[in-house]
């Protein structure tokens, strides 16, 4: 096993890894921005450098000043937790290349997956079902664009092969709209990603966000920890999560996490990773693999026992999985809310001094975050402060845990959404559970939000 691992992230995540770390006996060392010198896990960090100035590109994004750390500092390992660099494959051969360990797959699965084009192609390879949509990327010929849309049927969505972030994505109804978006979200996706490249799905109406977790060693073993139910979402970004999905039949699940496995072992995929699917009428659809720990791991921790930080960390020190796909069972139900600084009506950002943080307790009650009172919450990055999760023994039980426990959190000196997911646990729809990934827009209009 490692003796000491560098987290190259920052936020709740870099807690949550730095708690793995020190559970198994690992050293950690972060490393941090100047924004962040007063964040709690520098302050409880075993090692911390600053590795540069608030902007992300000259601190958190900076490969040659995390690697110069990992150097100096004598860690084995990098740990790239989510967002910034934990899905660039050059990153990982980079870290990889000066003789250091990277937590997370092998950089060409990464690449593999991180281009949507080839990751759904590699998945129609494995038998994982798959939206319907153009076989590869869109080419240029207008003609040859409107004849793929005719045999999709309208609507249909243009996508970035190097998207993410629920950025660079376009809904088209009409034939006569369909050129000029494709182009619009080429030059954009070329802009922003790095790569014009775009292809087309159907658009589906009113489905589901459901996606499986995995974990995979370098033995060939793969197993998946049931599935999540991430359908509460603003602008494509998620704000409620759920384990296990309410209402779908168990058979249906079990037959695609299943595949989810058997991809890994065909990919020769390695570490943790989240498979992605829409589900409609009964149906799953593939829409993108993400090779990564996810910001809703908790949610599966807690209905499976599995610490998935730590069985990433062992993975990648070769360890063997040391359970088998029977040995998985799912117990309770568990929920997550996101509690983002951000004003709840407007949802325009709210950093600032926190003047009191209080976190909810008590059974079932988990909060992962790096917020305390008097802390500053830096205008430089994603708003998200931190998760409260809860579990029970049944989806009414959590449900009832998470409004106390939002009932008890206090943050005073800057706006949350905190009011917003009390109300949306109250709420007759997702208290009967199934809504779709359109709920919570349609919600926020009827409320005039
Ligand atoms: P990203 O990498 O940006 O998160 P995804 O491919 O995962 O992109 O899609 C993000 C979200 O966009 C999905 O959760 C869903 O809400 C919506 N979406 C993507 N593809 C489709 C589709 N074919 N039909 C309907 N909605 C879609």
């Amino acid at each position: 096993m490692f003796k000491k691992i560098l987290i190259a992230n920052r936020g709740e995540i870099a807690l949550r890894i730095q708690r793995a770390c020190r559970e198994l006996g690992i050293k950690s060392v972060v490393v941090y921005s100047e924004a962040d010198r007063d964040a709690k896990y520098v302050r409880l960090a075993d090692e911390a450098v600053c590795i540069g100035p608030a902007p992300s590109a000259q601190s958190y994004l900076s490969m040659p000043a995390i690697i110069a750390t990992a150097e100096v500092t004598d860690a084995e390992a990098i740990h790239p937790g989510y967002g910034f660099l934990s899905e660039n494959a050059d990153f990982a051969e980079r870290v990889e290349r000066s003789g250091f360990t990277f937590i997370g797959p092998t950089p060409e699965s990464i690449r593999l997956m991180g281009d949507k084009v080839s990751a759904k192609q590699a998945m129609i390879r494995a038998g994982v079902p798959c939206v319907p949509g153009s076989e590869g990327a869109l080419p240029d010929d207008p003609k040859e664009i409107i004849r793929i849309a005719r045999s999709i049927g309208y609507p249909v969505i243009i996508k970035a092969a190097g998207g993410g972030g629920g950025r660079g994505m376009r809904v088209v109804h009409t034939e006569a709209a369909l050129v000029h978006a494709v182009q619009t979200t080429r030059a954009e996706a070329g802009a922003a990603f790095g790569n014009p490249e775009v292809y087309m799905e159907k658009f589906l109406e009113n489905p589901r966000h459901v996606e499986i977790q995995i974990l995979a060693d370098t033995f060939k073993n793969a197993v998946w920890l049931g599935e999540r139910d991430c359908s509460m979402q603003r602008r494509h970004q998620k704000i409620i999560e759920e384990a296990p999905a309410p209402g779908i039949p168990r058979r249906i699940i079990e037959k695609v996490g299943d595949r989810c496995a058997a991809a890994c072992k065909k990919m020769g995929y390695r570490g943790a990773g989240t498979f992605e699917f829409l589900y409609e009428n009964g149906e799953f659809y593939f829409i993108e693999m993400n090779t990564r720990v996810q910001v809703e791991h908790p949610v599966t921790e807690m209905v499976t026992g599995i610490d998935i930080v730590q069985q990433q960390i062992r993975i990648a020190a070769g360890e063997k999985l040391p359970f088998t796909q029977r040995q998985i069972e799912l117990k309770g139900h568990a929920i997550e809310c996101r509690i983002n600084a951000e004003d709840p009506v407007k949802f325009t950002p709210s950093p600032g001094r926190i003047t009191m943080w209080h976190a909810p307790g008590g059974p079932g009650v988990r909060v992962d975050s790096h917020a305390y009172t008097n802390y500053f919450v830096p205008p430089n990055y994603d708003s998200m402060i931190g998760k409260i999760i809860v579990h029970g023994d049944t989806r009414e039980q959590a449900l009832a845990r998470m409004r106390i426990a939002l009932s008890e959190t206090v943050v005073e000196g800057i706006q949350t959404n905190i009011p917003l997911h009390r109300e949306l646990m109250a709420d007759a729809k997702f208290i009967e559970g199934g809504t779709s990934i359109h709920y919570l827009e349609g919600w926020m209009a009827a409320h005039k939000r």
